[in-house]
C-alpha cells in the first residue's frame, strides 16, 4: 500500500537570499555524499521539486539507518517519512484513508499522550480536485476518529496528520516530524584545519564548526614509539564517526617525537607544553596553507588545563598564522561530554590510549607563561629544521 518516501525540510538557508542556490547545491551534494556512502550509488533516488526534497526508491529494510544518517546532515532542519499514494479523489480519497488508518492506530498504540487531540492538514496543489482543502481535511479526519480515541482540535493539537496533494495528483501522507541537525551545509563557511587529538573535546569541536558550515581537514600529532599504533587507529576511528557530520575529513598524522625530545632536552620543563603547542601551531599553519584552510580549530576550553589559560593560549596563538576558532572555549566539561555522547564519539574518546601531550608532561607546567621567556627558551632549538623535518614525514590517512 503506497510507497515510502523521506521528505526533507531545510531551515536557515532560506534566509540567505541571493546565495540560496549555492547553499542548496552544497546541501544536495552533502545529502548525496552521505547516502552514497551509506547505501552505495544508485541505491536510492533523490528528488527535488521547488523547495522540497525527497529520498525515494530505497530498500525499506534500511529505512531507519537512512533516517538516522539524514538527521546528521547539516542544513536539514527536519524530515518526515511519508507514504505516497494516488490522491484517489473520485473514490473519496480511499487510498489516503487506507494510509491514515495504520498511522493513526500506531499513534494510538504508542499511547504517550492522554486525551490526545489532532488535526488533519491538507495542502492541495492539484487544482483538478474541486473540493476545498478544509473539506478534504474534514473527510479524512473521519478516518482518524474512527480508529482512535483522539479528539479534533484545530488550534491545540498533539498530532498533525499532514496530507500534501501535489500537482501530479500524488498525495504524501505523514504524521511525524523528526528534528534533524539544523545548521548550515558543510562547505559554505570555508575550510578549517582541525587539531584532532584522541580526547573528548576535539571531535566535538569538529561537530560544532561543521554545524556552521565549515569544511574540515584534520591534523593529528603522534609521538611513536611513546604513542602507539593503537592510539593512531583510535584517532582514525574518531574521524570516521565524526564524518557523518563533517562529510569527508582528510586526516594528516604528523610525527612529533623528535620535536618533543628536542624540547625535553633543551628547554625548561615548565615550558614543555607551551613550546610543544607552539610547534603544533607552526606546523598546522604550514599544512593549512597547502590545503587552502583559512582557520585553525581546536577543542580548547578556558581553564581546563594549564595550557588553556588566556596567557598560554596567547603564547601559542602568536605562532599561528591563521585565526584560531575554539568553539568549546566557554563549555564546561559536562556540556562537551553531553554533545560527545549525542554525536557518538564519547565511548571511543574515553578508550585509554596515550596522547602525545601526556607523554612528556612536566610536574609543574607554567600556568601563565611569559611570552618573552618562552621565546628565549626556544632559542636553544633549531625551529625551522625541526618543523621542516616533521613536515617531510607527514602521513595521510
Ligand atoms: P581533547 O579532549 O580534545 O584531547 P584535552 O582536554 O585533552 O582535549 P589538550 O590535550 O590540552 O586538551 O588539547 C587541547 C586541544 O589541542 C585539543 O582539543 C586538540 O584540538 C589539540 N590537541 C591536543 N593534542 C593533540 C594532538 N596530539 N594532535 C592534534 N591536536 C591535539
Ligand atoms: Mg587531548
Amino acid at each position: 500500500m503506497g510507497k515510502r518516501v523521506i521528505i526533507l525540510r531545510y531551515g536557515e538557508i532560506f534566509l540567505k537570499g541571493k546565495n540560496r542556490s549555492y547553499f542548496e547545491s552544497l546541501l544536495i551534494k552533502n545529502i548525496k555524499y552521505s547516502l552514497d556512502k551509506l547505501l552505495g550509488e544508485g541505491k536510492y533516488s533523490f528528488n527535488r521539486s521547488q523547495a522540497r526534497y525527497s529520498v525515494e526508491d530505497y530498500d525499506e529494510i534500511r529505512e531507519a539507518e537512512i533516517v538516522d544518517r539524514l538527521t546528521k546532515v547539516f542544513g536539514i532542519h527536519s524530515l518526515s517519512v511519508a507514504v505516497k499514494v494516488p490522491s484517489d479523489s473520485e473514490h473519496n480519497f480511499a487510498a489516503i484513508k487506507e494510509v491514515l488508518k495504520p498511522l493513526a492506530e500506531e499513534l494510538e498504540e504508542e499511547n504517550v499522550i492522554k486525551n490526545a487531540t489532532f488535526r488533519v492538514t491538507v495542502k492541495r496543489a492539484d487544482k483538478r480536485i474541486s473540493m476545498p482543502s478544509y473539506e478534504i481535511a474534514a473527510e479524512l479526519a473521519g478516518t482518524v476518529l474512527k480508529y482512535t480515541s483522539f479528539k479534533v482540535n484545530l488550534k491545540k493539537f498533539d498530532y498533525d496528520f499532514e496530507v500534501d496533494i501535489r500537482e501530479t495528483g500524488d498525495a504524501y501522507v505523514f504524521s511525524k516530524v523528526i528534528p534533524c541537525a539544523g545548521g548550515l551545509p558543510v562547505g559554505c563557511s570555508s575550510k578549517g584545519m582541525l587539531l584532532l587529538s584522541g580526547g573528548i573535546d576535539s571531535p566535538v569541536a569538529a561537530y560544532m564548526m561543521a554545524k556552521r558550515g565549515m569544511k574540515l581537514v584534520a591534523v593529528h600529532f603522534a609521538s611513536p614509539p611513546y604513542t602507539s599504533e593503537l592510539a593512531k587507529q583510535k584517532v582514525k576511528r574518531l574521524r570516521d564517526i565524526v564524518e557523518a557530520y563533517t562529510t569527508h575529513m582528510k586526516l594528516y598524522v604528523v610525527p612529533f617525537t623528535n620535536i618533543q625530545l628536542a624540547i625535553h632536552e633543551h628547554c625548561p620543563a615548565e615550558y614543555m607544553i607551551t613550546i610543544m603547542r607552539r610547534f603544533m601551531m607552526r606546523i598546522t599553519t604550514k599544512l593549512a596553507a597547502s590545503q587552502e584552510c583559512k582557520a585553525i580549530v581546536t577543542g580548547e576550553s578556558l581553564g581546563q588545563v594549564a595550557s588553556q589559560t588566556v596567557e598560554s593560549m596567547t603564547s601559542t596563538e602568536s605562532c599561528a598564522g591563521l585565526p584560531i576558532f575554539r568553539p568549546l572555549i566557554a563549555f564546561d566539561k559536562e556540556e562537551t561530554m553531553d554533545i560527545a555522547k549525542k554525536i557518538g564519539t564519547y565511548d571511543t574518546s574515553i578508550e585509554p590510549y596515550e596522547d602525545c601531550c601526556t607523554v612528556f608532561l612536566p610536574k609543574n607546567p607554567a600556568i601563565k607563561p611569559r611570552m618573552e621567556r618562552v621565546a628565549q627558551a626556544e632559542q636553544a632549538l633549531d625551529i625551522d629544521a625541526l618543523v621542516e623535518e616533521a613536515m617531510k614525514n607527514i602521513e595521510v590517512l
